[in-house]
């Protein structure tokens, strides 16, 4: 077997040598965590971050990055107990330690990021600086946080396997198009047949979760709200319905009387939330008073609800202002990406009403009870959503917290990227110590 290369950073830091003092601190958290067996783990997977956040991939310019984690899975000489499939553009790795067992622990990362402008950044979105502050590690660029830390995770993860071999199932997916819910990532993996709930026990899509495990994800719908008023000059308002004035007001009126859905899991009450993000018209002349006028309303819904139940309701409240105004109202579902809840276990007391479509296996819960964990929902949306849509079980797990994401100076820390690598390294090896 090739030996992996001993690896330098820019900043010239050797981190697979045991003397270095990057390595130390890999060292310290790996002891604080779950891979005291083997704290090279996690310098690896510094590593790999860094290599992958130095590579675009901004959704649709993914082949670089994918190129990459092939080419890097080339250079390992795989045992035979792996395969690499590339499904055309995705790759799914399988690790078969138990061939009479026919379904797979899946960890599933997306590698495309949201764009950015570089001159907002104090660090280059593609720099992977990795900088020490105050004793933290932070490894900076777009991604780093999300997702690439699963990719990275999953690479030094498939490294210590080929090292130290376990009678488990194991598939590593990095998959394109997630950031835009483009139809050829994971929805083209599940549609395809390649993830399925018969061949897939858990499917543990990684996100930026803060170390917890999550459950359940918020549907993401957008609805475009449209008024026609009447054009005239500006001089003359009188003689005009300005499109402009009516949106404005019935934005207010309803962000203020919708109602939201809500549900209560445990003792936390979870909200759905609405917010208008673009105001448009469609020409941009100052003298001109507009006919028409539209926003959209990005929604994050609690994963039971209808969303052609919220477009009404919007409908009602957008109709109603138009009426006193004399002006045409249309509101329109431009976008509708299902949320879900998979079943926590069997004494959970979650209202009826939630939508379950499968059943965590009990590995789950063991890793709740390994990190004291409680189940969450997340309020962002993920492909958590699409794989339990698809009756496939599955959960968020992660380092670091989603308020970083699409930021600028995004970054991760190595404890972060540790909270997940341990919790990868405890379903991999737990009892092996
Ligand atoms: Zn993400």
């Amino acid at each position: 077997m090739k030996q992996f290369p001993e690896v330098i950073d820019k900043t010239g830091i050797l981190i697979s040598n045991s003397s270095s003092h990057f390595f130390d601190h890999c060292k310290k958290i790996a002891e604080e965590k779950y891979f005291q067996f083997n704290p090279k783990i996690l310098a690896s997977a510094s590593k790999h971050l860094q290599d992958l956040v130095r590579i675009r991939s901004v959704t649709g310019f993914e082949g670089k990055i994918l190129h990459h984690i092939t080419q890097t899975l080339e250079n390992y000489d795989l045992p035979p107990v792996f395969d690499v499939n590339v499904y055309e553009p995705n790759i799914v790795v399988e690790y078969r330690g138990d061939p009479k067992n026919k379904k797979f622990t899946s960890f599933v990362s997306h590698v495309d990021t949201v764009d950015f402008d570089a001159n907002e950044w104090s660090h280059a979105p593609d720099s992977g600086d990795l900088i020490e502050i105050d004793g933290e590690w932070k490894l900076y660029g777009r991604g780093s946080l999300d997702v690439k830390q699963g990719s990275a995770a999953s690479l030094a993860l498939i490294e210590a396997l080929i090292e130290q071999p376990v009678d488990k199932n194991f598939r590593f997916v990095f998959y394109e198009g997630e950031e835009t819910g483009d139809p050829t990532g994971a929805s083209a993996l599940i549609q395809q047949g390649i993830i399925t709930p018969e061949n897939t026990d858990v499917a543990f899509v990684i996100e930026p979760s803060k170390k917890n495990i999550i459950h359940g994800a918020f549907c993401n719908i957008t609805i475009e709200v449209r008024v026609d008023g009447i054009s005239g000059h500006s001089s003359e308002p009188d003689h005009a319905i300005n499109a402009i004035r009516v949106l404005a007001e019935a934005i207010v009126e309803i962000d203020e009387k919708f109602e939201r859905p809500s549900i209560r899991l445990g003792d936390e009450l979870f909200v759905s939330t609405l917010a208008p993000t673009v105001f448009d018209t469609p020409d941009k002349s100052t003298n001109v008073i507009k006919g028409t006028a539209s926003a959209l309303f990005d929604l994050r819904l609690v994963p039971n609800t209808d969303p052609e139940v919220v477009r009404k309701s919007i409908e009602t409240l957008l109709n109603c202002v138009c009426a006193r105004h004399e002006a045409e109202s249309k509101c329109t579902l431009i976008k509708t990406e299902q949320g879900g809840v998979a079943l926590w276990n069997d004494s959970t007391d979650f209202d009826s009403d939630i939508m379950a479509p499968c059943q965590l296996p009990r590995k789950v819960y063991t890793l709740a009870r390994a990190f004291n964990l409680k189940p969450l929902i997340g309020k962002f949306w993920s492909d958590l959503a699409t794989m339990l849509s698809a009756g496939i079980p599955a959960v968020n797990i992660g380092g670091g917290p989603i308020e970083r994401a699409h930021k600028k100076d995004e970054y991760l820390t190595i404890e972060e990227l540790g909270d997940l690598m341990s919790q990868m390294c405890f379903l991999a090896f737990d009892g092996l110590e």
